[in-house]
């Protein structure tokens, strides 16, 4: 798919000549910082019941769609997005994950999650983020209500009691922003929950993850797997065109080494790791690494402002959850929004905040901890830690309720479904 940047309105001076030169002021019922696919969910989400939404993205519209990344997408996600009405955009760009193995380094026993074990049309599926990226800022762009800064640069902020007022500067010029509402999608680094002072429990893995794109010569007939090794997991994931990307999971010091490796010796490492499945495999990216770790803020809200996706948490990419909660963060927290807004209630008081946090907090705690437990078990060499792992994947692979159990928590339906994915749910039945 070739991503084309769609045209955002422009909020230049000039459309506000009763300001001073340069400046431009906005008042919105709802301003999100940070347009990545998070931020753009939500005001996806947001949008359809009239409130007015400005996203304030640091880079430009074409650098923040073009990361070099591909997700595994849940059941879940896949139905929020039908639910935004992003379907037909999305679905012909997508892989289905017909098959998913999960297995323990060279031990026999391999589990195999299939779309009958859900009654799905597939696992999971794998999705590029700029196929994510083009169809919500294309609905983003078609959408009068929604503003979209670009190549922003947030300022100084002032609390006014009932509202926010931000300093945005943009190549056009300074926008001020004033708002009821604040929310932080500003990624793992989050500069507005910094500024909020708001703390955060976790803990960096002693591990790296290398990733690359991957051409291999036989077909991967739409089958994901994950090895756990004594180094850490490694997953190779199919992508749309015969291709597959790798996430590969080891100490510091070794993702480092097999970074600066010779493309020969790394296809060869990484073959020790996968096997020969899908024949000759070539490699299409140059491997990129990336620190993993585990954060849950103490907090998602306060008065006026509000925290979703890698702002208020982020996991060990292993099972594929990072981008899946934040999507669900993002539907979650539309549907509260909506519900006061349609109430008459102020959208920044801490009393309707909090509805989304006491859903989502709890819910995130559980898939960290379940990633956490994963890592931790499937890296260990003590030896009854290895034979109670391993007759744990026995039982996984062997009581269909248990497997079932794991496939809802790993594909977001364990939980509280918000409304947008329940609808689409309900339209196949
Ligand atoms: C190697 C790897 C593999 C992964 N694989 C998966 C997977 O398979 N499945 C999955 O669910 N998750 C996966 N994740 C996790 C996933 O990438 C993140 O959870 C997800 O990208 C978070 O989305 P976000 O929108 O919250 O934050 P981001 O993607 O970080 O987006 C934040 C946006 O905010 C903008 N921004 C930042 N600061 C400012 C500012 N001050 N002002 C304005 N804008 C700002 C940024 O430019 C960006 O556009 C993986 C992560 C890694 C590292």
């Amino acid at each position: 798919m070739t991503a084309t940047t769609p045209q955002f309105r422009s909020l230049s001076p000039a459309d506000h000549p009763q300001l001073n030169h340069g400046e431009a002021e906005l008042t919105v019922d709802v301003a999100i910082v940070g347009g990545g696919i998070v931020g753009l969910t939500l005001a996806a989400a947001l949008a359809p019941c009239g409130m007015s939404i400005v996203v304030i993205e640091a880079q430009t519209a074409t650098a923040a769609a073009s990361r070099q990344r591909a997700y595994a997408f849940s059941l879940t996600s896949a139905d929020i997005f039908k639910g935004l009405g992003l379907w037909p955009q999305i679905g012909p760009h997508i892989c289905h994950f017909d098959k998913v193995q999960l297995s323990d380094g060279d031990y026999g026993k391999v589990v195999q999650f299939l779309p009958e074990d859900l009654g799905t049309e597939a696992v999971y599926y794998g999705a590029e983020h700029k196929v994510l990226m083009a169809a919500l800022q294309g609905a983003i762009a078609a959408t009068p209500n929604i503003h979209y800064l670009c190549s922003a640069s947030l300022g100084e902020m002032h609390d006014r009691g009932e509202s926010v007022m931000a300093e945005v500067s943009t190549p056009e010029g300074m926008v001020r922003v004033r708002s009821p509402l604040m929310v932080a999608a500003d990624g793992k680094g989050s500069l507005l929950r910094q500024r909020a002072g708001i703390g955060s429990v976790g803990w960096r893995y002693q591990q790296s993850c290398v990733t690359t794109v991957l051409e291999p010569e036989h077909s991967h007939q739409n089958t994901a797997y994950e090895r756990f090794w004594p180094s850490g997991p490694f997953a190779i994931l199919p992508l749309p065109g015969q291709r597959c990307q790798v996430v590969w999971t080891a100490p510091h010091a070794e993702a480092e080494a097999i970074l600066t490796l010779p493309e020969a010796d790394f296809m060869a490492e990484l073959e020790q790791r996968y096997g020969s499945q899908m024949g000759r495999l070539r490699r299409l990216t140059p491997p990129a690494m990336f620190p993993v770790q585990l954060m849950q803020c103490d907090r998602y809200v306060q008065p006026r402002l509000a925290l979703v996706g890698d702002a208020a948490h982020s996991c060990h990419p292993v099972g594929g959850q990072g981008l899946n909660m934040g999507i669900r963060d993002a539907a979650a927290l539309a549907e509260v929004l909506t519900h006061a807004y349609q109430q008459g209630q102020n959208l920044g008081d801490v009393a309707v905040l909090r509805r989304y946090e006491r859903w989502r907090r709890l819910e995130n705690w559980v898939i960290l901890s379940f990633t956490d437990v994963l890592t931790r078990t499937f890296s260990n060499q003590i030896l009854p830690v290895v034979v109670l792992r391993r007759a744990g994947l026995w039982t996984l692979g062997s009581v269909p309720i248990l497997k079932r159990l794991a496939l809802r928590l790993m594909t977001g339906r364990l939980g509280r479904v918000p409304k947008l994915a329940r609808l689409a749910q309900q339209s196949r039945h």
